[in-house]
């Protein structure tokens, strides 16, 4: 049989690795304990103290000595035991461990109790025990980390190091308990000072200024789990792996796999080697994950971690197509102007009913997406993905952004026709750059990519041509022969089908041979052959994104090829008819990959900017 003491600081090391995982399990405590205010002290990096103070709600010295008691000697009896335990996870262990290794002071008392009580423990045995006056709350500090394990103690990391690790795991308890004060006090000087507020302030605080005003919010909410936080928009991301937070119910996870849904969320916004910002919560039923996967409880496993994945990367996506409706034009504002609610917040209000109106429940919903989610557990989505519903809510989500007006309103009453919202006859609009259609509305001006725009209206065209409506073919006089590598004939084998919806006839012609028969009526796909070979070349980039479905690539393939070029001069009519088409779309403020198709311009936000 193992001595006691050694046994304990056996598992304490599997619970306490290096200063910063005491700093974890100390300020969770005063989390837990319901504290207000938080505070963490530490010298040397934690290895010769670690304080945390807090005003929660403070033990009984009862209480007090059972939690340094707990487990430590009846669970730990020999080397089976201490297998069993390490799977088993550490629940309980956290006190117990930390007095193994190190030299505990422990200043506790309740509300209800006029004197507190103080212990001092060392090597797990109790060295003093007495009242002592002391406000409410709990106050332990660790002495000498490891001062009783060399090893231990040698294997620790220079005090830089350490400090970077303490850090971060302070950074990761803040940011999920915003409402709390916390600070940091390394050697004396008080390295973080974050008072009580929102998370998104909370997240200024700690990651730093240049997110304020770049912060996008996500939340969505189903039966099954709930997420809520914020992701950076697009210009925020970093080279390096940086400021990526998952919490799951308020503990921070690590996990590459939700790291992967959130990347891909970003697809196309940023650049494929750098690494966007998010601070994100998932909440869902307990017995749906698993904690103990890991016994430093960083690592959990879903039940079903496919759900969870295709959720948190829609929710992203939802909320990334949201805030690219309104300008980047905040970029440059002053700070008072970043403070005000309609900069800093413009979707929260009707939040709600745009959630429900969104893509999100489309991109469930349809059966050919890759992520189509089956069955009840997303009772509340099932019925949103009619193509009424679906051109209600482009119209929703448009009409807000626009004009003002009470959410609560029937919007047919007040705007009878989609058209007479946007353009009249009067309406004036001018190309830019030949790429950019401005666009004057009440009370601000659009300014459309006409690249990103069309790639929308050819898109919900196409998509809808999928649906049975397959788009018209014009027959090639003269037709064309295509002679393709085996591999790549395979490819467009495959897609024939779909194709032919699409308008392009194309038949296959010996072993890796097809003749192009006709290509879509209404468009002017110049040379034919060219345009089934770009449309290969650009579906095989996308077949590199293994999350999209084979029709959802194809379609955004082909839209992106019929799409009109920047740089090409549009007469007066041919604007006109994108703006209405795009308007008529169901979800007219991004490209299919997520792009803006337009930018806002409030006349309000302008005149501020002028000082005015
Ligand atoms: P666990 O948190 O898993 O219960 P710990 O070893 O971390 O295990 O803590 C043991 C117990 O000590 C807790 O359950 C709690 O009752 C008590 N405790 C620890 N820290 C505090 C604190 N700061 N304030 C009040 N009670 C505390
Ligand atoms: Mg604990």
């Amino acid at each position: 049989m193992l001595p006691d003491n050694i046994a304990n600081q056996i598992a304490a090391g599997e619970v306490i690795q290096r200063p910063a995982s005491a700093v974890k399990e100390l300020l969770e405590n005063a989390v837990d304990a319901g504290a207000a205010e938080i505070r963490l002290y530490v010298n040397d990096a934690g290895k010769s103290l670690i304080q945390v103070t807090d005003n929660g709600s403070g033990m009984s010295e009862t209480d007090a000595r059972m939690a340094f008691e707990r487990h430590a000697t009846s669970k730990i009896r020999n080397i089976d035991d201490l297998f069993h335990i390490r799977t088993m996870g550490f629940r309980g262990e956290a006190l117990a461990s930390i007095a193994a290794v190190s030299q505990v002071e422990i200043r506790t008392k309740r509300a209800e109790d006029s004197t507190g009580i103080l212990i001092e423990i060392e090597n797990s045995a109790v060295l003093r025990q007495e009242p002592v006056a002391t406000s409410d709350g709990t106050s332990i500090s660790m002495k000498n980390l490891f001062f009783n394990v060399p090893a231990r103690r040698n294997f620790l990391k220079s005090n830089a190091s350490e400090m970077r690790h303490i850090v971060e795991e302070f950074i990761r308890v803040a940011l999920a308990f915003p409402h709390v004060f916390f600070s940091l006090t390394s050697n004396g000087q008080q390295t973080f000072h974050l008072e009580a507020g929102s998370l998104k302030q909370r997240i200024v605080q700690l990651l730093g200024n240049q997110y304020n005003s770049r912060l996008v919010a996500v939340k969505e909410d189903t039966d099954y789990l709930n997420i809520h936080g914020f992701v950076g928009k697009p210009e925020t991301a970093k080279r390096t792996r940086g400021d990526q937070y998952f919490f799951v119910n308020n503990r921070f996870i690590k996990s590459p796999y939700l790291n992967h849904a959130l990347q891909h969320a970003y697809h196309d916004m940023i650049p494929s080697d750098s690494f966007p910002m998010y601070v994100l919560f998932i909440d869902l039923d307990p017995t749906q994950i698993d904690v103990n996967v890991h016994p430093t409880k960083q690592e959990i496993k879903f039940e079903d971690e496919k759900i969870v994945y295709a959720f948190v990367q829609a929710a992203v996506k939802h909320a990334l197509a949201q805030f690219s409706i309104t300008p980047t034009l905040d970029f440059n504002l002053d700070a008072s102007i970043q403070q005000l609610d309609s900069v800093q917040n413009p979707f929260t209000d009707e939040k709600k009913s745009s959630t429900q109106s969104s893509s999100i429940y489309k991109t469930f919903s349809e059966a050919n997406q890759a992520h189509k989610i089956e069955g009840s557990s997303f009772r509340n989505w099932s019925d949103m993905n009619e193509e009424t519903k679906g051109r209600e809510a482009g119209f929703v989500s448009l009409s807000r952004n626009f004009i003002s007006f009470e959410a609560q309103q029937p919007l047919q009453s007040k705007f009878p026709s989609e058209k007479k919202l946007f353009l009249s006859e009067h309406t004036v609009l001018s190309q830019i750059f030949q790429t950019y259609i401005l666009v004057p509305i009440e009370q601000s001006f659009l300014l459309v990519h006409q690249q990103s725009a069309h790639e929308r209206v050819i898109y919900e065209r196409l998509s809808a041509a999928m649906e049975g409506k397959p788009v018209a073919t014009q027959q090639s006089l003269f037709p064309a022969t295509l002679e393709l590598s085996p591999a790549d004939a395979l490819i467009l084998q495959e897609l024939l089908p779909e194709l032919q919806n699409m308008g392009y006839a194309v038949e296959p012609f010996g072993k890796s041979s097809f003749v192009i028969q006709g290509t879509p009526a209404d468009v002017d796909t110049g040379d034919e052959k060219r345009s089934i070979e770009k449309i290969l070349e650009h579906y095989k980039h996308f077949s590199s994104e293994l999350r999209l479905s084979k029709r959802e690539m194809l379609l955004r393939t082909v839209s992106w090829q019929q799409s009109i070029r920047p740089n090409t001069a549009l007469s007066n009519k041919e604007m006109q008819q994108l703006i209405e088409d795009l308007f008529a779309c169901a979800q007219p403020n991004t490209t299919p990959s997520g792009r803006p198709t337009y930018l806002e311009f409030k006349k309000d936000q302008l005149e501020k900017m002028f000082g005015r």
